[in-house]
């Protein structure tokens, strides 16, 4: 299935299904080390007296059992997060956030010095900043003007050197989903592992990815606790992917990478889910009322559909726009700078209040403007 270095893009589902095994992709230092075995991934039964993990014997001055470390492979939160996802919870690796997830996937299977991943900017920054910390080759293959995958670009970017290829969608800062067939496309024909993150897929109407693993097993899904969810300060991602990926996961991150506030509140959360729907609900009317208002203004020239829980918008001046913003105590993110995105302004929606302070901060400018012609 190769041509002159680069893959082809050819075949069919059960010849990749046939040749696909994440272990041949691991770097040969992961393959042969031995994972740290803790104490509490030891010994988890039952049992009366604690003695095996230096812990304090006498409690934590803050209480809630704080001086016993936490279960090492968040058992209870995996059950609790599979059964929606309609996985298993042996499909399910829980991180220090989603980045600590990003991060863990190039340690696992990008060789520093050697190795490259393929980005579709303009996208999420720490898939480059992650790469360039590990010393990954980046790849950069540009969405279109639509903010669409160029399926061929990215097809023709592959080389033998290329183990992931990062796809997130909806996408931040564009907010737009990514179209699934050419994602489809893409784990079809790749030999490496497509990555897609998933961290704003609730505000979407479209289900995971989670349920293509069985088609598509060379994708490992990305989501995360921080946004409809509510949990940013946390730091709870997930890795959604087939067994061999979860077991790889599992040998190379920190012994307790999750702590048990965080475990036990995710878990707490999971149990809310009407609550959460009902938010993701409310965002997604001011979301329609927050573009409805933008598209009222002269200073905007732009609206970028959205299925995230923010806007990204083209403004006449930017750069005055955010001051303006700032002096009235609102921060929004400036994304001029960034390729594909010149003049625009990414906006999260708030609550009612905080999206009808953004509006009068706008109109304000817009009137102060005409005033100055
Ligand atoms: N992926 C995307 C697309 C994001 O926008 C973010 C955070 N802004 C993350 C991942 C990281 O999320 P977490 O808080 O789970 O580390």
């Amino acid at each position: 299935m190769r041509t002159g270095g680069r893959f082809r893009y050819g075949g069919n589902m059960s010849e990749v299904k046939a040749l696909f095994d994440p272990q041949s992709l691991v770097r040969a230092n992961i393959r042969r080390m031995k994972p740290y075995s803790s104490a509490r991934s030891e010994f988890n039964g039952k049992a009366e007296v604690f003695l095996d993990a230096n812990e304090n014997a006498f409690g934590s001055p803050a209480g809630g059992g704080y001086n016993r470390y936490p279960d090492p492979l968040q058992t209870e939160l995996k059950v609790r997060a599979a059964e929606p996802l309609c996985v298993s919870p042996s499909q399910i690796f829980i991180g220090n956030g989603s980045d600590e997830v990003i991060d863990l996937l190039f340690r696992i299977f990008c060789e520093p010095g050697a190795d490259d991943v393929i980005i579709c900017p303009p996208t999420y920054g720490m898939y480059k900043v992650t790469a360039e910390i590990n010393d990954i080759g980046v790849k950069e293959v540009s969405l279109t003007e639509n903010f669409q995958l160029d399926l061929p670009a990215i097809l023709n970017a592959i080389t033998l050197r290329t183990k992931l290829i990062f796809i997130c969608s909806p996408n931040n800062p564009t907010g737009n989903l990514m179209d699934e067939d050419a994602i489809l496309e893409i784990a079809r024909c790749f030999r490496g592992i497509v990555v897609i993150d998933e961290a704003y897929v609730h505000f979407a109407d479209r289900p995971s990815f989670a349920g293509k693993l069985n088609t598509a097993p060379n994708l490992v899904v990305i989501q995360t606790f921080s946004k409809a969810w509510g949990m940013a300060g946390l730091r709870v991602g997930l890795a959604i992917a087939n067994e061999p990926f979860i077991n790889l996961l599992n040998r190379v991150k920190p012994p307790y990478n999750v702590s048990g506030i965080a475990q036990r509140a995710a878990v707490g959360a999971l149990e809310k889910r009407d609550v959460i729907d009902a938010w993701i609900a409310e965002l997604l009317s001011e979301r329609d009322r927050l573009v409805k208002e933008l598209e009222a203004l002269d200073i905007v020239r732009k609206i970028y559909p959205t299925d995230a829980n923010f806007v990204l918008a083209k403004f006449v001046d930017s750069t005055s726009i955010y001051r303006h913003l700032l002096d009235g105590g609102i921060v929004v993110r400036d994304r001029s700078g960034v390729e594909l995105c010149e003049g625009c302004l990414r906006i999260t929606v708030g609550t009612k209040a905080e999206n009808d302070r953004l509006i009068n901060a706008l109109f304000s400018f817009t009137n102060e403007m005409a005033a100055t012609l």
